[in-house]
């Protein structure tokens, strides 16, 4: 069974990267998140209920990731952070994460 969800995250935070980049200032994204979590439970009723994993992303919004996390705050640690803690937290088989920063900067993560 796969179940996706999409969401949306308000949120700001700041790079420490190489070089003049701009995303070393502080700023802001909305992030939309689209993730699928695959059980092979088959016998449960839900895989995992929704309101929860909207819950468990409401920490990540409008906040300063920085606060949230204790790691760089680039979209690929964030969507590896988070399809590992929802696969742990829930007990299913597996999470796959897509995070896009802007509209046309996406990552994926699968675990
Ligand atoms: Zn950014």
């Amino acid at each position: 069974m796969k179940i996706s969800i999409d969401l949306t995250l308000d949120s700001a935070h700041q790079l420490h990267l190489e070089g003049d980049s701009k995303c070393n200032n502080l700023h802001g994204h909305r992030y939309e998140i689209h993730v699928e979590i695959v059980d092979y439970h088959e016998e449960r009723d839900i895989v995992v209920n929704f309101h929860e994993i909207k819950k468990f992303f409401d920490m990540y919004d409008h906040v300063f990731l920085n606060d949230v996390v204790p790691f760089e705050t680039t979209i690929e640690n964030m969507v590896r952070h988070w399809a590992g803690t929802i696969k742990d937290m829930f007990d299913v088989s597996k999470v796959t994460i897509v995070g896009k920063e802007t509209e046309n900067c996406l990552a994926e993560y699968t675990t």
